[in-house]
């Protein structure tokens, strides 16, 4: 099986680069992000529990989010592999997710992070707000986002750097060409 971490701060082009490689390489693709907007869109009581931290661009609990994930993978038995995005955003996601694929004598094959300089983040967001107008790409909230990443999340890089499965991509230009550097690493695994 192919378990891939799609790793970078918000606006870094995972969700984009999510759906060229699942078509691709034909994997299921998880974005923790994307599963919460849709509880919150249905009004579930997931969606009720998590709407607020959403829209303030605060982390979810750790429990939640886990147990969230590790149903998600449960429903897709057939799966030739996953692409984690925006999971896992703290070492203890990490430390879960190692857990939980062991337990299914599985594991993640590689990390792979979209290297994005500041500056090119916030415009990308200021672009994303005007087609999809998300409340939490708005200026303060995407602050507090980016800032989530810089002191919780990028944590998580050395733990996968520690077991020699980080790998970096450059994030800055045409969307097939990063594309293309991509598949190269993957194709090398
Ligand atoms: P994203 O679409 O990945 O930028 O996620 C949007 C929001 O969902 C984040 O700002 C968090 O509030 C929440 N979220 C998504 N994934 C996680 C996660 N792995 N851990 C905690 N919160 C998350």
């Amino acid at each position: 099986m192919l378990n891939l971490v799609l790793f970078g701060p918000p606006g870094a082009g995972k969700g984009t680069q999510s759906e060229k490689l699942i078509a691709y390489y034909q994997l299921v693709h998880i974005s923790t992000g994307d599963i919460f907007r849709a509880h919150i869109k249905n009004h579930t009581a997931l969606g009720q529990q998590v709407s607020q931290l959403i829209t303030d661009g605060k982390l979810v609990p750790d429990a939640i989010t886990i147990a969230m994930l590790e149903e998600e993978v449960k429903q897709n038995p057939q799966a030739k592999g996953f692409i984690f995005d925006g999971f896992p955003r703290t070492v203890t996601q990490a430390e879960a997710l190692d857990a939980f694929l062991t337990s299914k004598n599985q594991q993640i094959t590689a990390v792979i992070a979209l290297d994005v300089t500041q500056e090119e983040l916030t415009n990308r967001i200021a672009e994303r707000k005007k087609l999809t107008n998300r409340p939490d790409d708005d200026a303060e909230k995407l602050k507090k986002r980016i800032d989530e990443y810089f002191t919780k999340t990028i944590q998580v890089l050395p733990y996968y750097e520690a077991q020699g499965k980080l790998d970096k991509v450059n994030g800055i230009g045409e969307i097939d060409t990063i594309f293309a550097d991509l598949c190269k690493v993957i194709d090398s695994l």
